[in-house]
C-alpha cells in the first residue's frame, strides 16, 4: 500500500503554492496525496506566521491530532513554512506528538525528512536557511486555468512590524530562463493566466545586481521578466503580487503599462498616508511618493485600478495621521482593501521598540471608517461601468448554481452572467455590463 499524505494549508498565496509544488514533488517520491485528513499516513501543516491568532489555530490543530497518534502511533505529523522557520526545536518541545518541523528553504528535503521519519523513527528539526541562488521547485497541478509561480522568496525590507524577513530570509530571484521555462510548461498544460508571486516582487534580481555592482536606480529585473513573460504563446494574462512602492521606478511603470497581457489591476500596499508613521513603519516612501508611482501608472492607463493593504492603529498613530491615510484612500480610490488593526509580532523590531498604545475601540472605529469608504468607492466606481464593454476570462461555474457562470475582467472584478452552451472555461469573451453591486458586475 502507498503511504498516503494530506497538506492542510494556512496563510498566503505563497504558501498555497508552496503546498501544490510540495504534493507534486511527494508524489514524484512515490506518496499519494489524500484529501481525507483522518486516514492519512503523513499529515502536514504548513503554517503562517504573520498574525498570532494563525499560530494559535495551527497550535490547537496540531494539538488535537495527538489523539489520533495515540490510536496510529505509526502517523507521521510535520509542521513546515513560516511558523517552522521561526519556532523551530520549541515547537517539538511544546507538541510532543510532533515527528518533524521543517523550515522555509527545506522543501525539498521534505522527501527525505519524511524517509527519515518513517524508517528511522526519528524526530527531526530542519530549518537552515540556503544561501544565494536557491532552486524553486516547480511542479504543478495539470490543466490549471490560472496558475501561480513563485519568482523569488524573502524579503530584505525589515519593516519594523513584519515578521517575513525572520521567517522567509533574505531576497532571492529565481533566473529568468527557469520562471520562463516554467510558465511555458503551464501554458502547454492549458494555463491562461499566471500570477506571479514575490514577498517583495518589485525587487526580484535586486540582491543579485547588488552582489554584482550593476545596480542603479533605474535597474528593474522584474520589467526584464514581465517582457520576457509576454512572448510566451498561450499565457493571455500575467498578474503579479506584491509590489512595494521603493522599486516601482519609470522603467517598471512603463513595462506595466505597455506589455498588453500585464492585467492592469495593481495591489500596492499604502499601509498609511502618514510619513511619520510610514519612517516608524521602515517602508522607505513618503505618502507623496506612493502617490506620484500610482499617478504614473494612471497617466499611462487611465483604466487601471487598485487595491492595497493598510494597517490602522499602528504604535502612536493620532487621529490626524489616520486621516492622512484616509485622505490616501479617497485620492487613490482602492477597488480593494486588506485593512488591518495593528496586533504586536513577537520578534520584530516594532514589538522591541515600539508601544503597542492606541486602544483596540479606536482601531476598530478606524478600521470601520476606511471599510466604509472603500464600500462606497467601490460601488460607485462598479455602477459607472454600466454599459461599458470588457473582455473577461471565463473561469466557470459560481458558487451560485450551475447556470450562473463567472469571470474575471482584466482590472480583476468578478463578472457573473448566464451561461450559454457556446462559452467555454479559459475563454476569453467580450461581455457588456448590465448590472453593478458592489461586490461584482452582472453582464451579458
Ligand atoms: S516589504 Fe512586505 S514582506 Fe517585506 S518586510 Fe515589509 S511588509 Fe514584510
Amino acid at each position: 500500500m502507498p503511504t498516503t499524505f494530506y497538506i492542510k494549508t494556512y496563510g498566503c498565496q505563497m504558501n498555497e503554492r508552496d503546498s501544490e509544488a510540495l504534493a507534486c514533488l511527494l508524489e514524484m517520491h512515490g506518496y499519494v496525496e489524500t484529501h481525507e485528513e483522518s486516514t492519512a499516513d503523513v499529515l502536514i501543516f504548513n503554517t503562517c506566521s504573520v498574525r498570532d491568532q494563525a499560530e494559535r489555530k495551527v497550535i490547537g490543530k496540531v494539538g488535537i491530532m495527538k489523539k489520533l497518534k495515540r490510536e496510529r502511533p505509526a502517523l507521521v505529523i510535520g509542521v513546515i513554512g513560516c511558523m517552522a522557520q521561526r519556532l523551530g526545536e520549541e515547537l517539538l518541545k511544546e507538541l510532543p506528538h510532533l515527528d518533524f518541523v521543517a523550515g522555509t528553504d527545506q522543501l525539498q528535503n521534505i522527501p527525505a525528512i519524511l524517509d527519515e521519519c518513517i524508517a528511522k523513527k526519528t524526530r527531526k528539526c530542519a530549518i537552515e536557511m540556503g544561501p544565494g541562488v536557491f532552486r524553486e521547485l516547480d511542479g504543478h497541478r495539470p490543466g490549471r486555468l490560472i496558475a501561480e509561480v513563485s519568482v523569488m522568496r524573502g524579503c530584505d525590507q525589515f519593516c519594523t512590524y513584519c515578521v517575513v524577513p525572520y521567517c522567509r530570509g533574505r531576497e532571492k530571484s529565481r533566473p529568468i530562463s527557469a520562471i520562463v521555462d516554467e510558465v511555458k510548461m503551464l501554458a502547454d498544460t492549458g494555463t491562461k493566466e499566471i500570477l506571479l508571486l514575490g514577498q517583495n516582487i518589485t525587487a526580484y534580481g535586486v540582491s543579485e545586481a547588488r552582489a554584482q555592482g550593476i545596480y542603479t536606480p533605474e535597474f528593474s529585473a522584474f520589467a526584464d521578466l514581465l517582457e520576457a513573460l509576454q512572448e510566451v504563446d498561450g499565457i493571455e494574462r500575467i498578474r503579479f503580487t506584491s509590489p512595494h512602492v521603493r522599486f516601482m521606478n519609470a522603467r517598471f511603470v512603463e513595462a506595466v503599462a505597455s506589455l498588453p497581457k500585464v492585467c492592469k489591476s495593481f495591489h500596492v500596499p499604502v499601509q498609511s498616508g502618514s510619513d511619520r508613521i510610514l519612517k516608524l513603519m521602515h517602508r522607505n516612501y513618503t505618502a507623496a511618493e506612493y502617490l506620484d508611482r500610482i499617478s504614473a501608472i494612471k497617466a499611462k492607463v487611465p483604466q487601471a485600478t487598485f487595491s492595497t493593504d493598510i494597517i490602522v492603529g499602528f504604535c502612536s498613530e493620532t487621529q490626524e495621521e489616520f486621516e492622512m491615510t484616509h485622505q490616501v484612500m479617497r485620492e487613490v480610490g482602492y477597488d480593494m482593501a486588506y485593512i488591518f488593526r495593528y496586533s504586536q509580532r513577537e520578534g520584530t523590531m516594532a514589538s522591541k521598540t515600539l508601544p503597542d498604545d492606541i486602544p483596540e475601540e479606536v482601531k476598530h472605529e478606524r478600521n470601520q471608517i476606511l471599510l466604509a469608504e472603500l464600500n462606497s468607492h467601490v460601488a460607485a466606481a462598479n455602477a459607472a461601468l454600466v454599459g461599458a464593454t470588457m473582455p473577461v476570462l471565463v473561469e466557470g461555474p459560481s458558487a451560485r448554481g450551475p447556470k450562473r457562470w463567472y469571470g474575471r475582467t482584466d482590472t480583476n472584478k468578478m463578472l457573473l452572467f448566464d451561461h450559454t452552451e457556446d462559452i467555454h472555461i479559459g475563454d476569453i469573451r467580450n461581455f457588456t455590463i448590465t448590472r453593478a453591486t458592489e461586490n461584482a458586475l452582472y453582464g451579458k
